[in-house]
């Protein structure tokens, strides 16, 4: 879906950016799990893959291009350090990544475990959702609870 122009200059500014705003340690899409060294990791609450997590950079920026060498660096090694936590809390069969930014221009990657029961395998886990029909998995807070505090305890 297209997106006004004008909007989207905004939203690269970081006017409105809903990661640059205050995020509650628990909202209605994700919960924290963790502060790292220059980004903070959080568990979706949509749980169609089991553990799939974004890690937000700490401050606006947009693309990867704009961070210099230490900080480039260290939200690197913050994805790694979460991506060996997930695969040890939950043991999927293959860790997906991904850095989109269409929606959200803030920097943040989509990490993804993925599972050889997953009926979309072979595809990218965010495709189509809503033209397929499919939907959120919601559990009871519990278990979010459970999930995160399994991966906050690998870090
Ligand atoms: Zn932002």
């Amino acid at each position: 879906m297209p997106i006004d122009p004008s909007r989207w200059a905004a939203l690269m500014r970081g006017e409105d950016c809903p990661f640059c705003a205050e995020i509650a340690d628990d909202n209605e899409y994700s919960l924290k799990v963790a502060d790292l060294t220059v980004s903070t990791l959080r568990l979706e609450k949509d749980q169609r893959f089991r553990g799939y997590c974004v890690l937000v950079l700490n401050r606006h920026a947009t693309e990867l291009t704009e961070l210099g060498d230490d900080e480039g660096a260290a939200f690197y090694a913050d994805l790694r350090r979460v991506a060996r936590a997930i695969q040890s809390a939950l043991h999927p069969d293959k860790m997906n990544y991904c850095l989109l930014g269409n929606t959200v221009p803030h920097l943040h990657w989509h990490i993804t475990p993925r599972y050889v029961d997953d009926p979309r395998w072979n595809e990218p886990h965010w495709a189509d959702w809503d033209r397929r029909g499919e939907v959120a998995v919601r559990l009871p807070d519990r278990q979010y609870h459970q999930i995160a505090a399994a991966i906050r305890e690998r870090l």
